[in-house]
């Protein structure tokens, strides 16, 4: 991580924000998942500086954010079953992965490209202003949960990037949904709050990473943020049926938590489930608590992406 201080400009205009990009600055920024740490894709030797902040492996490429369909479209070579997906999800939690059609961006040296449009208010204004592709990945420190809240961005970033740009806070809570449109079929290469099942309503052919591993013998990931760990906090995390059993001192997360766990986050829906992970998470290491239980979430919509994202945390 880089040592030396950065003057913080925190501030809620997205046009300043926006300048501060385009003279080469670091700006984290809120989008409807997570928050992003974000540098002009045109820009490498800002691109390189956000790896540096978060301590990312070289080899993990960054996805890239614009404000609409035309930008993601003179980015990379997007194909009509693609848009029909981008039209259907997007603006949204939804990344699509396309071979690169401006050699100018930076991609990790991939000749692939991840091009993702956000809802979030905030970043919808902030894009226009740069009238750029904005490479940002989540904005946290490698293999640590994505945060979720502004207090966690001020004491985690202050003094380590050009600018904190706040707004609408993410309402998703967790990261977007990959899909691989680099080539045929496409495949799903990171579970989001854009469901598996809707998603086969419009591409029937979809396939899993699970399927293609065993079909193709692939050795090398398809994406190499797979080969990390992440979205882990310091204390032990398991995931269980039941919360019943939970020691007192163990923190809780699920639809049925005990009123005399030690801390406790209950939950009525997936949905909710996710927009809390991350915050329970954090809290669990503020709070020095040494295990997190996670109830298995409800069957339906948002299951799988839950549970990819804590079995991620819970493997060591
Ligand atoms: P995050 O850094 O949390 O926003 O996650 C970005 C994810 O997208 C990581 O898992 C990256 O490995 C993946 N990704 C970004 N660009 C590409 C690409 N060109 N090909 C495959 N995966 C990518
Ligand atoms: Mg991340």
């Amino acid at each position: 991580m880089s040592e030396n201080k950065v003057d913080t400009l925190i501030t809620s205009s997205p046009f300043e924000a926006a300048k501060i990009l385009l003279e080469g600055g670091i700006v984290v920024f809120p989008t409807e998942t997570v928050y992003g740490i974000g540098a002009s894709a045109f820009d490498f030797k800002a691109c390189k500086k956000i790896y540096e902040v978060k301590n990312r492996p070289s080899d993990n490429p960054l996805i890239l954010h614009v404000e609409n369909l035309s930008s993601l479209k003179a980015c990379g070579n997007v194909s009509e079953k693609a848009e029909l997906v981008f039209q259907n999800f997007s603006p949204g939690p939804i990344t699509g992965i396309f071979t690169k059609r401006n050699q100018d961006l930076f991609t990790a040296g991939l000749n692939t490209v991840a091009l993702r449009i956000p809802s979030n208010s905030t970043a919808q204004f902030f894009l226009s202003f740069c009238d750029v592709p904005v490479a940002a990945p989540s904005a946290n420190l490698s293999g640590k949960p994505s945060l979720t809240k502004i207090e966690y961005i001020l004491e985690e970033f202050s003094g380590k990037v050009d600018c904190i740009l706040k707004g609408e806070e993410p309402k998703i809570g967790i990261e977007s949904t990959v899909i691989d449109f680099s080539s045929e079929p496409p495949v799903l290469l990171r579970p989001g709050f854009v469901d598996r099942n809707d998603l086969l309503t419009i591409l029937p052919d979809l396939q899993g990473l699970e399927t293609l591993a065993e079909s193709s013998k692939i050795e090398a990931p398809r994406s190499p943020g797979l080969k990390y760990r992440h979205y882990a906090p310091i204390c032990k995390v398991v995931l269980k049926n039941s919360l019943k059993n939970a020691p007192n001192d163990a923190a809780q997360i699920g639809f049925h938590t005990n009123s005399d766990s030690v801390f406790a986050m209950s939950v009525s829906s997936n949905e909710e489930y996710m927009r809390s992970l991350y915050a329970f998470f954090v809290e669990c290491d503020r709070k020095g608590i040494k295990e997190a239980w996670c109830e298995i979430p409800k069957d339906g919509n948002g299951k799988e992406a839950l549970i990819n994202r804590i079995s991620k945390a819970a493997s060591k």
